[in-house]
C-alpha cells in the first residue's frame, strides 16, 4: 500500500523544502526519546515516521537522548531504547546525548543574560506562577526582571556552583509577560536541581528546560526538521524565539498527532506505575504496549512498521483499534508461520475401531500459503487428545465437532464418529469414544468423503507437554486515560490466562525463543524465553479470528 498512497503533510514539507534548495536539499531528523522508561507503540510511530521521511529523502536520523531531567532517567532506559530502535530495523546516523551539550547550553544562557535577555529570578514557584497571569489576563513582572546584566552574570554562575540550594533561584527568559501565549511570558531556562545525573554525575547543580534545551540541541547538530506531537504547537514560538536571538542554526519544528492505542494507556509515568505497583511482571511483560512486550508477544519489526504506515500521519488527535495493529500481524504471520497442532484444554478420545498400539505417521503441510514450507509428519494413534470444547454431551444442531452420532474429520487423518463418552462424578467428561471410517484417510486414493466439521487432534503417546500463556486487553475500557476511575482499578482481570499443561506436537519441543507458529485453530504463538529445554512456554501473539477484516476493507 505504500507504493499507492498519496504524500502525507510531513513529505509534502521536505519535498518543498528540496525543491528549493533549504539547507542545500539536505534531511536531518532526529528521535528524542527521554530516558525515562522503555519505549511504547506511540514511540514506534515516532521512529518509523522520523527515520523512514528521512530515508525517503536520502537523510539521516541521528538519535538523541533528552536527558536533561537527571532524577527520572537510567541507563537501563537508555540500552533498552537502543535495542528496540534496531529490532524495529532503523540505523541512526549519530548516537547523542542532550548532556553532553551542557556546556554549550550555559554559554548559549550567558549569552541571553549578555544581550539582556534573560535574568537571575529568585521568586518562589508560587510567587512565579502568581504573577504568570491566566490565558485571558497579561501577567506582571516579576520584582527581579530589571535586574543587571552583571549581577545576573554573577548570581547564574553561583548557581551553577551549587551555591544555592534547590528552588531557591530560575534562570528566566525576558519575553513578554503580556504575551498570549503563557509559554513566552518569561519562561524558565534553568532550575537548580542538586542531584545525580546517569552521565554528568555530580559536574552540575543547574539543568536546562525542555524548551531551553530541545530547540538548541536541534540546532547544534543541524536539524533540518524537527518533529514532534501536537501538545508542543504553542512552543514553537518559543522554540524559534530562542534561535533567533542566538542567531544559530534555523532548525524548524513539525508537529504531528499522537498515536493512541484503545485499551491501554501510553504515558510512560503510568506503565512505570504498573510495572513498579507489580500488576505487570515487567516493561516487556506481553501485556504492556511497549515495543518490548510487542516483541515478547511475538509481534515482528514489519508487523509494526506497516501498522505505523497503515495508521498514517495526522494534525488531529484521534484513537487507533488495537484491531488494526492485531490485523497487521495477523496478516504477516498467515503468510509465514508454520501450522501445528496444540490442545489447550484436553480430553481424550479413543479410537475403538484403530488397532491399540499401532503408529501411523501422517503426512502433513506445514503451511498451505506457502508451498516451500514443506511437509513433517505428525504420529495417529488410537488414544488421542481433543479439546474439551470440540465434544458435547447435548450438542445443538449445527455443531460440527464431536457428540454421540455425529462425524468430524481428524485434520490429516480420518473422519470418526462419536460412539460414547465416560464421565466421573463430578459429570466431567473424562473419555469420548469414536471408532474412525479407514477409506476416508485425508490424501488418501477415494478420501473425497466430506462431513462439516474438522478438529485438531494429539496421539496421547507421542505429545509433549507446554505451558501456554493467553492474553487479552490489558484495560477494560477503551480508553482507560479519558475515564474518571484510576486508570489502575480499570484492569482487565482476565488479561493473563496460563494454561500449565498444554500438549503440542513432538517437533516444537525443539523451537527456540522468538519461534513462531500458527496452532490450528487457535490463534499464532511465539516461543517465550521462559522456556526450558523439557518445558517449552508459548505466548499467544494474537488469535485467528480477524474481526478487524470488514472494518479494514470498508476504509
Ligand atoms: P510519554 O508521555 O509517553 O512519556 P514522551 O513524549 O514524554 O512520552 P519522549 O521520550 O519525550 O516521550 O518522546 C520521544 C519522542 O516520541 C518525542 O518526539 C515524542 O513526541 C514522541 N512520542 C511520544 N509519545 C508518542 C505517541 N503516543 N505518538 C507519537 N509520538 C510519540
Ligand atoms: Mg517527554
Amino acid at each position: 500500500m505504500s507504493e499507492e498512497r498519496s504524500l502525507n503533510f510531513l513529505e509534502q514539507i521536505v519535498e518543498e523544502d528540496i525543491s528549493n534548495g533549504v539547507n542545500g536539499g539536505r534531511v536531518l531528523t532526529r528521535f528524542p526519546p527521554e530516558p525515562n522508561g522503555y519505549l511504547h507503540i506511540g514511540h514506534a510511530k515516532s521512529i518509523c515516521l522520523n527515520f523512514g521521511l528521512a530515508k525517503k529523502y536520502g537523510g539521516q536520523t541521528n538519535l538523541r537522548f533528552d536527558d536533561t531531567n537527571p532524577v527520572t532517567e537510567d541507563t537501563e532506559y537508555v540500552d533498552s531504547i537502543k535495542e528496540d530502535i534496531q529490532w524495529l530495523g532503523f540505523e541512526w546516523a549519530k548516537e547523542l546525548y542532550a548532556s553532553d551539550y551542557f556546556e554549550q547550553l550555559y554559554a548559549f544562557a550567558v549569552q541571553l543574560i549578555e544581550k539582556g535577555l534573560a535574568y537571575v529570578d529568585d521568586s518562589s514557584a508560587a510567587e512565579i506562577a502568581a504573577l504568570k497571569g491566566t490565558p485571558t489576563e497579561p501577567g506582571k513582572d516579576s520584582p527581579y526582571r530589571s535586574r543587571n546584566v552583571e549581577e545576573n552574570l554573577r548570581l547564574f554562575a553561583e548557581m551553577r556552583e551549587g551555591k544555592y540550594p534547590d528552588g531557591a533561584k530560575v534562570l528566566r527568559a525576558k519575553v513578554d509577560m503580556a504575551s498570549p501565549n503563557m509559554h513566552m511570558r518569561d519562561p524558565i531556562m534553568y532550575r537548580i536541581k542538586h542531584a545525580h545525573h546517569h552521565r554528568t554525575g555530580d559536574a552540575w547543580s543547574i539543568y536546562p528546560m525542555y524548551d531551553f534545551a530541545h530547540g538548541q540541541s536541534d540546532s547544534i547538530e543541524q536539524i533540518t526538521h524537527s518533529i514532534c506531537t501536537l501538545e508542543f504547537i504553542p512552543h514553537r514560538p518559543l522554540y524559534d524565539w530562542f534561535i533567533q536571538q542566538l542567531d544559530i542554526f534555523p532548525s524548524h519544528q513539525y508537529e504531528f498527532a499522537r498515536l493512541n492505542l484503545s485499551y491501554t494507556v501510553m504515558s510512560k509515568r503510568k506503565l512505570l506505575q504498573l510495572v513498579n505497583d507489580g500488576i505487570v511482571a515487567g516493561w516487556d511483560d506481553p501485556r504492556m504496549p511497549t515495543i518490548a512486550a510487542f516483541r515478547r508477544r511475538g509481534f515482528t519489526p514489519s508487523s509494526i512498521r506497516t501498522f505505523a504506515e497503515r495508521v498514517g500521519i495526522q494534525k488531529r488527535d484521534n484513537m487507533i483499534e488495537i484491531g488494526l495493529l492485531e490485523f497487521c500481524i495477523r496478516e504477516e504471520l498467515n503468510k509465514t508461520a508454520n501450522r501445528v497442532m496444540a490442545v489447550l484444554d484436553p480430553v481424550k478420545l479413543v479410537i475403538t475401531s484403530y488397532p491399540e498400539g499401532q503408529t501411523e505417521e501422517l503426512e502433513a503441510e506445514n503451511n498451505p500459503e506457502d508451498a516451500s514450507a514443506g511437509h513433517r509428519t505428525v504420529s495417529f494413534s488410537n488414544t488421542l487428545w481433543i479439546e474439551r470444547e470440540d465434544f458435547m454431551e447435548n450438542p445443538p444442531k449445527k455443531f460440527f465437532r464431536l457428540g454421540v452420532g455425529l462425524k468430524v474429520r481428524l485434520k490429516y487423518a480420518y473422519i470418526v464418529e462419536c460412539t460414547g463418552f465416560d464421565k466421573d462424578a463430578d459429570g466431567n467428561i473424562t473419555t469420548v469414544y469414536a471408532t474412525h471410517i479407514p477409506e476416508s484417510k485425508s490424501g488418501a486414493e477415494g478420501s473425497a468423503m466430506s462431513v462439516k466439521g474438522t478438529i485438531h487432534w494429539l496421539s496421547a503417546a507421542h505429545a509433549k507437554e507446554a505451558e501456554v500463556r493467553l492474553y487479552d486487553r490489558l484495560f477494560t475500557v477503551e480508553n482507560p486515560a479519558a475515564e474518571e476511575a484510576e486508570f489502575k482499578d480499570l484492569i482487565n482481570p482476565n488479561s493473563l490466562e496460563i494454561i500449565q499443561k498444554a500438549y503440542i506436537e513432538p517437533v516444537l519441543a525443539a523451537a527456540k525463543p522468538g519461534d513462531r507458529f500458527q496452532f490450528l485453530r487457535k490463534g499464532y504463538f511465539v516461543v517465550d524465553y521462559d522456556s526450558k529445554p523439557d518445558r517449552p512456554v508459548f505466548n499467544r501473539t494474537v488469535t485467528l479470528k480477524d474481526t478487524w477484516a470488514k472494518e479494514a476493507k470498508k476504509a
